[in-house]
């Protein structure tokens, strides 16, 4: 029951073999400094959380109200470059995980292009095309406008974010993963990984928090990618296990 994978309409990276550690990542809000006073959207939010509602469907409606104001891609990928800013610690972190052969990869709810436009301006064209992305795709029609392609339509999440964990957790030897996330589009991964980090904003609700608090997740909250790390370095350099890092609570 808990094994029945939702077809996804689009392709994944190969999985990395080997590693003794990955780290997958969610990217709005998470890897990205987001405005938590987006009163519309934390309506949507609390809908999902309560269960009246999916990720999915609010996303997309969403979605449809910027292109029915006439928005068109570019355009709104152009708005996210100039507005969107990098977790303060995010660059020191994947600078830490390149150094150390850990697997950054970025699982999003998002769209792959528009993350990518983005990540080129904060990181950089190059590292920016090498960072790994599990997202859903855009369709853009021949009148300018366009639409969200969901990686995983048949589920409620568009995106089942634990399709991209679980192929690590059935390997013969599979690698401790540490997982971060800020919100309801991580619902899915979060009882997956080794260590979930969860990100927690100065007087914003958490609903991920909020989540794992209801069914029982053990967590590390943190405010930003410096403070995860200084907790991820302990357990890759073998000063901390998985378990103590989880009894620490608070990045
Ligand atoms: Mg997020």
């Amino acid at each position: 029951m808990a094994d029945e994978a939702p077809a996804s309409t689009l392709p994944y990276p190969p999985i990395h073999l080997d590693k003794k550690f990955v780290a997958l990542s969610d990217w709005d809000g998470t890897i990205t400094n987001r405005d938590s006073n987006d009163y519309k959207r934390r309506a949507g939010n609390l809908e999902i959380l309560s269960g009246t509602a999916t990720f999915r469907d609010e996303f997309r409606k969403m979605l449809e109200s910027v292109v029915e104001n006439g928005h068109k891609f570019d355009e709104c990928a152009e708005v996210l470059r100039q507005n969107i800013t990098l977790d303060v610690g995010f660059k020191n972190f994947y600078n830490f995980c390149k150094a150390n052969d850990i697997p950054v990869v970025i699982i999003s709810s998002g769209m792959a292009p528009l993350i990518r436009a983005v990540l080129s301006k904060l990181i950089g064209d190059e590292e920016a095309s090498q960072i790994e992305i599990i997202a859903n795709d855009t369709i853009i029609h021949e009148d300018g406008t366009w639409e969200i392609k969901y990686r995983h339509p048949s589920s409620g999440y568009g995106h089942d974010k634990s399709q991209a964990i679980l192929p690590y957790r059935r390997l013969a030897t599979p690698p401790t993963i540490f997982f971060f996330g800020d919100g309801v589009s991580d619902m899915s991964a979060a009882r997956h990984a080794d260590v979930l980090f969860v990100k927690q904003k100065p007087g914003a609700d958490n609903d991920l928090a909020a989540f794992c608090n209801r069914e029982g997740i053990k967590h590390v909250l943190f405010e930003d990618f410096d403070r995860a790390l200084g907790v991820v370095k302990k357990v890759v350099e073998g000063e901390m296990t998985v378990k103590d890092a989880l009894a620490v609570g608070t990045a």
